[in-house]
């Protein structure tokens, strides 16, 4: 029998009720997944390992790194891992461990629920039971399991706040699709060799989201000696005002004269940048913006804190930024 670690660190999964909404509630969690156990154990032989216990909006790298850290001391013991985590964050987490943990060669499966575990019309027990299967099978990647799909971590997108399938991969097709059986769709691998913990992440990166009237004096007060990424939600295909008092194109060379890197991805969820359609697209790449291609908010940002805490040339960075490196372009 496969031997699958669960590592727990809290989000609705963990929840209890309390009065109109949820709660973190760490004994009576204890409690509820401790019954599920046993049955889970026809599935795997399953240890539970507590790591931190907290509504995922309240994570960042430090929890990231915690996570890869765990994996990485257990990972001659077991043959799967099976995070339990919040949904709201769990794209971005997701995302930085795919680009933190290097040529994995067992499945490392995130899952959570939209209703605690312990409320009757909870999706959490078909969620963990699918994610403990997922993780005793051959996926050598990070993969978010929710409702009825196994996706690649860094293509994986939170789509819905009310429905139990929260979660889609708009530009990539899911590892495999659970139904009565699992069939599975693709089973890559990133590099060979022992595994790598290369789990660092910079913070110096800054996320803009172009609407109509997004006022430049504002962006004025960015410091930008202290910002070394700027990542701006574009429409469409990666446009944003370039006419009059409204155009970010003034914004744009003063992160060039700071040497700061801008990459564009879009607002729009599905298929890709195309910073050569329109003619704002072209002004942005003409004053030195890159494209962010097909990549989610998630994998851009966290793969642009990943390289700021590995490199520091502007080149090497807007390079490897452009190039896939764990499958998430
Ligand atoms: N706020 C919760 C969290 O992300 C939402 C969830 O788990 O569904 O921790």
């Amino acid at each position: 029998m496969k031997k699958i670690l669960l590592i727990q660190t809290g989000g609705t999964i963990a929840m209890n009720a309390k009065g109109a909404g949820v709660e973190l509630d760490p004994e009576a969690w204890s409690k509820v997944l401790y019954e599920e156990i046993p049955e889970l154990s026809e599935i795997a032989e399953i240890t539970t390992f507590p790591l931190f216990f907290e509504d995922s909006s309240d994570l960042n790298a430090s929890h990231w790194i915690q996570l890869a850290d765990c994996v990485e001391n257990k990972y001659n013991e077991y043959d799967g891992f099976v995070i339990l985590h919040g949904t709201d964050t769990m794209a971005y987490s997701a995302s930085a461990l795919s680009f933190g943990l290097r040529n994995l060669s067992k499945p490392v499966i995130f899952t959570g629920s939209q209703l605690p575990m312990s409320s009757i019309r909870s999706d959490a027990r078909r969620n963990l039971v699918n994610a403990i299967e997922l993780a005793t099978m051959d996926f050598k990647e990070v993969g978010i399991c929710f409702s009825d799909a196994l996706f690649r971590g860094n293509r994986a997108t939170k789509m819905s706040i009310g429905d139990f399938d929260a979660f889609g991969s708009p530009n990539f097709t899911p590892l495999a699709d659970i139904g009565i059986q699992i069939q599975t769709r693709v089973l890559d691998q990133f590099g060979s060799g022992d595994l790598q913990n290369l789990a660092s992440y910079s913070d110096e990166v800054f996320v803009l989201t172009a609407h109509p009237n997004l006022n430049p004096e504002f962006l004025e007060g960015l410091n930008l000696s202290k910002i070394k990424a700027v990542i701006i939600r574009g429409f469409g295909s990666g446009n944003f005002c370039i006419k009059g008092t409204y155009s970010l194109l003034p914004f744009l060379d003063k992160c060039r004269e700071h040497d700061v890197v801008v990459t564009i991805v879009s607002q729009a969820d599905f298929d890709s940048v195309d910073l050569t359609q329109y003619t704002a697209g072209r002004a942005a790449l003409d004053h030195g913006s890159i494209s962010g291609n097909d990549m989610t908010l998630e994998a851009a940002l966290t793969k642009l804190m990943f390289l700021l805490a590995h490199y520091d040339s502007k080149t090497d960075i807007e390079a490897l930024f452009q190039k896939s490196l764990v499958g998430e372009l």
